[in-house]
């Protein structure tokens, strides 16, 4: 394998990649796209640091991926490449941001959205690596001890790319800042200074403030801008609610749409704050709409015990479960959920429900719908089944990639 100059310490240290073998017939499937190897697929574990070069042999010694190594993860290795004169490499992390930056033309229209996905890790054959554009500022994470040897790297491979894809009118736009997010904690700067002021992003020609410092996952919920879309649509002369706002994306949505009232809940102070500004930001007084700082499941019980109704609810709260193993308590939750959601819905209006669950499928998601309906007594029409935006792909043969489901149903009784 050749290495560059510029190859991270744990790869340059391999002056080869390590061989491990496939303890399961799982061939077929990574040749098919499917980029993890759990530990217990793999017949031994080599004494190697996090961020190794491996080659994955099936059970006949033959060679079928290239990835990298994690000892201490459940998952051992996450596959880079399938062919074998692909090095793993800064060259590679390159190549393969042009080739996502290249495919984020179908996802949206930069001439009105500047803040995307611009790599999604496994979905982008980088996996791990996931990386969000906020204009000039870029925010990355590393997902896993791996990853992380591309993380000297990133700067340059960013510095060569137009984030504006060539078609946004301040077009070329060249990297000025990049942080790193580590879940729980606050950003920290990688590459440029940090800008002057909050950062203002433009989705879907509405005006969004972003706290990439000590916002939520890298300061917005990049995943639900075509749903945050389809609400305005929606919410003309309609009496909205929309519980975990966060900062508000589909309550401006739904004012801008011409909505009769938003109230906009969330337990985070922060976001609340950031929301009331959102609407400023879009020439809307906050002063007209309603703000909640409260426990979602809470508010709806206050609304309900006073007879309260609303004619389009949403309803997208934070991942349930983390981990296959809680997937039970996570449907029984969005049951509950939406059974107390359901009871603030008016006669033949909407409720607009979200979730980010990876382990919970969209059949499991629609079932539980059902089942919260069947509970209020109140027959349901499904009238849009979706999901995520083209800037956050998937690999076909990995359902666990597709995690994100928005279901809009009526409710007619
Ligand atoms: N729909 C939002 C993203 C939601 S993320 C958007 O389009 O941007 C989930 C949000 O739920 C977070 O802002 C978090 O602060 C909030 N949250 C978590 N638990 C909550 C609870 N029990 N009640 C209200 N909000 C909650």
């Amino acid at each position: 394998m050749v290495q560059t100059q510029t190859a991270p310490p744990a790869a340059r240290s391999a002056a080869a990649p390590v061989p491990v073998r496939l303890a399961r017939p799982l061939g077929e499937s990574l040749r098919a796209g499917h980029p993890w190897i759990y530990r217990e697929a793999l017949a031994a574990l080599p004494e190697r640091p996090a961020g190794t070069v491996v080659d994955v042999l099936d059970q006949a010694g033959a060679f079928v991926a290239r990835g990298l190594y994690d000892p201490l993860s459940p998952l051992a290795v996450r596959v880079f490449t399938l062919d074998p004169a692909e090095a793993v490499d800064a060259a590679l992390l390159r190549r393969r941001l042009g080739e996502a930056l290249a495919a984020r033309r179908f996802a949206f229209d930069p001439q009105d959205t500047d803040a995307y996905r611009l790599c999604n890790g496994e979905g982008d054959r980088l996996p791990g690596v996931v990386v969000d554009v906020y204009g000039a500022v870029v925010v990355a994470r590393f997902d896993g001890a791996a990853a992380a040897i591309f993380r000297p790297h990133l700067p340059e491979a960013l510095c060569d790319l137009d984030l504006a894809l060539g078609r946004a009118p301040e077009s070329p736009r060249r990297l000025q800042t990049l942080y790193e997010r580590t879940p729980g904690t606050p950003g920290q700067l990688l590459f440029g200074s940090p800008p002057d002021e909050e950062i203002v992003v433009r989705e879907h020609g509405v005006r969004l403030r972003v706290d990439v410092v000590r916002g939520q996952k890298t300061g917005l919920f990049l995943d639900q801008r075509d749903n945050r879309r389809l609400i305005r649509g929606l919410a003309a002369g309609l009496r909205v609610w929309n519980g975990f706002c966060y900062t508000g994306g589909f309550s401006v949505q739904a004012a801008l749409g011409g909505a009769r009232s938003v109230v906009s809940v969330d337990s985070a102070p922060a976001a609340l704050q950031t929301a009331r500004r959102n609407f400023t930001e879009n020439g809307l007084s906050p002063a007209d709409y309603e703000f909640a700082c409260a426990d979602a499941f809470v508010h709806l019980r206050q609304v309900a015990a006073v007879g309260g109704c609303y004619d389009l609810v949403i309803a997208d709260p934070p991942s349930f479960a983390h981990a296959e193993k809680s997937v039970r308590r996570a449907l029984i939750g969005y049951r509950d959920l939406f059974v107390l959601t359901m009871g603030v819905v008016a006669k033949g209006g909407l409720l607009a429900a979200g979730s980010c669950t990876s382990h919970v499928r969209m059949e499991d998601f629609l079932a539980v719908l059902g089942e919260a309906a069947a509970r209020c007594g109140r027959p349901a029409q499904v009238l849009e089944v979706r999901g995520q935006p083209g800037d956050h792909p998937s690999p076909a043969v990995f359902p666990e990639g597709r995690y994100l489901k928005f279901v809009l149903l009526r409710l007619l009784g």
